[in-house]
């Protein structure tokens, strides 16, 4: 079982912001809805939302964004300050600790600015107390002194917007769901529009790059612009070190075989979990335990990070007893469905 351990190390094709990203994240980011690609729909309401507020001289409604990591939410919530032409205040749930923390925020916002919360289905109970009148009365209500003595003071705030971010939108309490005006959900991109995002960014970064480059790049990338910048700056260095300076479709699909992402984005881990389940349950029904120990990875992890898109391509299924492999994720590892006829099992290996 030593051989499905997974080694400690930096995903390329993790989803989350990574340190793999930080020194170009924020010049990639588009700053204006025309430039922020895809999600039509989204836009097309936002941008409805934003001139009737503009027209009335009005702060923003607060806007739910949620999605899987990657796909554009913070991008989002600056692009709404820079539409709105005010002010933008970056933090997450569990940054904010207290509701004293979240009193301070608030009290810093200057009329119509936007409040980003990432990860907002994280704030805790005593913090989302307090922040139920700040979003309805734009008012904080303090309690100062404790026991008989205590009395509630109430403070104004400036009109703000909260944009709140959640991968889970599922996991966010009912009252604060109900308070924000508008809910927008993020799709994740066709090919076509990642490879416009690569060559968006491949511009800004100044790489030379083929269509073909762009569109194998972008077929790559799990529908995640995240992904698909990242595997653009990782590209751009074989390309470079190859001596070839332009990214062709050929050195896109010669890097990413380096890399061990496989021509949908599967990289080494995803592989290696759905290995794990074939050979060592049969494919299963197994629990999700049961995997996390074969293959020494949280179970946390493996449901936000690993499952999302091995069940999106269709390859794993949840089932209630357990996670199984389909007979496309069979395919994909190069192997038939073990189920014959009879309904035994016989795995064949077609190479
Ligand atoms: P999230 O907050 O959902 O995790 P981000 O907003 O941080 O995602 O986006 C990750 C990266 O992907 C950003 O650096 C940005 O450059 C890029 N990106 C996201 N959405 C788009 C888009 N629609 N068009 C162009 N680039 C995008």
């Amino acid at each position: 079982m030593d051989d499905f351990y997974v080694a400690d190390f930096e995903r390329i094709v993790a989803p989350e912001e990574t340190s793999l990203d930080s020194d170009i994240e924020t010049s990639l980011r588009p700053k204006t809805l025309p430039e922020y690609i895809g999600q039509e729909k989204v836009k097309d309401n936002l941008k409805v939302y934003i001139d009737a507020a503009l027209g009335r001289g009005e702060p923003l409604d607060h806007v739910l964004l949620y999605g899987p990591p990657g796909l554009g939410k913070t991008t989002l919530a600056g692009i709404i300050a820079n539409e709105m032409n005010v002010q933008i205040r970056v933090t997450s749930g569990p940054a904010i600790e207290k509701p004293g923390d979240l009193a301070a925020l608030l009290t810093n916002l200057n009329e119509g600015d936007v409040l980003f919360i990432d990860e907002v289905h994280r704030l805790s109970r005593s913090v989302e107390e307090v922040l139920y009148p700040a979003l309805e009365d734009y008012a904080l209500d303090i309690i100062i002194g404790k026991g008989p003595s205590a009395r509630s003071l109430r403070i104004d705030l400036p009109r703000f917007t909260l944009v709140g971010a959640t991968t889970r939108a599922g996991q966010l309490s009912a009252p604060l769901r109900d308070r924000f005006g508008v809910i927008l959900r993020l799709e994740t991109y066709s090919p076509d529009e990642l490879s416009r995002i690569v060559r968006r960014s491949s511009g800004i970064l100044k790489i030379d790059i083929t269509q073909e480059g762009c569109l194998e790049l972008a077929s790559r990338s799990r529908g995640t612009p995240r992904i698909a910048n990242r595997l653009l700056k990782r590209t751009r260095d074989f390309a470079q070190v190859s001596g070839a300076g332009e990214i062709t479709r050929e050195i896109a699909e010669d890097a990413l075989g380096r890399m061990e992402i496989d021509e949908l984005g599967l990289d080494m881990v995803d592989r290696l979990l759905l290995k794990a389940m074939v050979e060592n349950y049969n494919g299963g029904p197994v629990g999700l335990e049961t995997i996390s120990a074969a293959i020494g990875e949280e179970s946390v992890t493996i449901e936000d990070v690993y499952e999302p898109y091995l069940m999106q391509l269709g390859f794993l299924a949840r089932t209630p007893r357990g996670r199984k492999v389909t007979p496309a994720g069979y395919r994909h590892l190069g192997l038939t469905c073990p189920e014959d006829d009879n309904g035994q099992i016989s795995i064949l290996f077609e190479e």
